[in-house]
């Protein structure tokens, strides 16, 4: 079989992250990222191997910027697309895998846009963007939601009036899972084990951070819930807080749901903790120079993650490792370190020197001799999203792919 090309499209309301990858190699043949679209400042950066090049994109229109792409494709695939994959933030309660888009896909999307009112608006707008420039390949959805669909009802239901789940949707839905996903399956094969197999606890820890507890490719509890603000603490979120903490500081303050809401996702975090960063890197160089912001930041980053990680451990048989991933589980020591001495209970402990991050940073055990294991494993989105659209399609060519929207 030929090597099929993907372009995988991620679409934020002022951006517009691409890459074209290939279903052999492991780094995109292509990848950019268009910015500050929806202002006449629009720009789109491109690099492929040692070419790059910056566009301005006048109108500031995504459509522009994707119609900007095709001579980019065609210069430096060496072959048609094969499809294109959408990471869709929001699938609901609708999908459990990727989907080819068709209009119910789109509605379903759109139907869940009020659970992700900044993310899948801006995804439609890129869908429908990109349906106009190639018109003439597979389209597919791959959800961030979709892996998580397969908790019980006991991690997922929130204890509250059952009507607000049944009528509004109100549940844990989950993020990350294409990352999840990702490190779960690199996790068995690196473990020799079968492939798809074990029971694995990961740590998605990027801007955005969320734990999962995976059996056997299966999402079985995860740390985020109806929205991405639940659960660890991240850049700028809070994640859990006490839930009377709305109306405390709308009494006590005469704070309103605005002003809240920016301060748990924008202002809080490491970054409310340290009074310094949002990111991982400054703070772990302040807390070597005594900060204590960001040394608290440190902490508290790492004693909730490890809560975190032991608390989703109910949701397994056994632990045949923990993965940690994202820009901070795959290049910060300290935070593995100081993550996993708040794990000791489980037998964990760590290897200082397999710990150093080594150049390349490639996938690897990191745990002591009578550990169970600790892995540190790149994730790549972009590749799961590739394999998942190119599986749906070739489960589409042998059998009829049965919507579920
Ligand atoms: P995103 O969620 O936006 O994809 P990333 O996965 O790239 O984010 O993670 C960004 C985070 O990773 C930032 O907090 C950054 O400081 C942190 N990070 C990157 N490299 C290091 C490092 N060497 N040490 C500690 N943190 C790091």
């Amino acid at each position: 079989m030929t090597d099929r090309l993907v372009l995988v499209i991620n679409c934020g309301s002022s951006s517009l992250k691409f890459a074209l990858r290939s279903e052999s190699a492991t780094k995109p043949l292509l990848s950019g990222l268009a910015e500050r679209l929806g202002t006449p400042e629009g720009v789109m950066n491109w690099k492929a191997g040692d070419n790059g090049e910056r566009i301005q994109i006048r109108d500031g229109k995504h459509s522009t910027a994707m119609a900007s792409l095709l001579p980019l494709i065609e210069r430096f695939a060496e072959q048609p697309l094969t499809a294109v994959g959408h990471r869709v933030v929001h699938g609901g309660e609708h999908f459990t895998g990727a989907r080819i888009i068709d209009d119910e896909v789109i509605t379903a999307i759109e139907d869940s846009s009020p659970l992700a009112p900044l993310h899948n608006p801006a995804q439609l707008v890129g869908i429908n963007a990109a349906m106009k420039v190639f018109t003439t390949i597979p389209h597919v959805a791959i959800f961030d939601t979709a892996f998580h669909q397969s908790m019980p009802p006991h991690a997922y239901r929130y204890a509250l009036p059952e009507e607000l789940y049944t009528e509004h949707g109100v549940r844990r839905y989950g993020f990350h899972g294409t990352s999840h996903r990702f490190v779960s399956s690199q996790a068995s094969l690196l473990m020799g084990l079968e492939p798809g197999h074990g029971a694995w606890l990961t740590a998605h820890l990027g801007n955005g951070c969320s734990t999962c507890a995976i059996l056997d490719g299966r999402s079985l509890d995860t740390s985020m819930g109806l929205t991405p603000l639940e659960g660890l603490v991240m850049g700028t979120r809070s994640g859990d807080v006490d839930p009377n903490l709305h109306s405390h500081l709308a009494r006590t303050l005469g704070w309103d749901l605005e002003r809240i809401d920016n301060m748990l996702n924008r202002e809080s975090g490491l970054l409310g903790l340290s009074g310094l960063s949002n990111d991982m890197r400054t703070l772990v160089t302040a807390r070597a120079e005594g900060h204590a912001g960001a040394t608290l930041a440190v902490e508290v980053f790492c004693y909730r993650l490890a809560r975190s990680l032991a608390g989703l451990a109910v949701a397994l048989p056994r632990i045949d490792g923990v993965i940690f991933t994202g820009g901070i589980g795959e290049n910060s020591p300290l935070v593995r370190e100081l993550t996993v001495r708040h794990l000791a209970l489980f037998g964990l402990a760590i290897d200082p020197a397999a710990n150093a991050t080594p150049p390349g940073n490639p996938a690897r055990q990191v745990q002591m001799a009578g550990s169970p294991a600790i892995l540190v494993i790149p994730t790549d989105e972009e590749r799961q999203i590739t394999e998942e659209c190119l599986a749906l399609l070739d489960l589409a060519t042998t059998q009829p792919v049965e919507q579920e929207a």
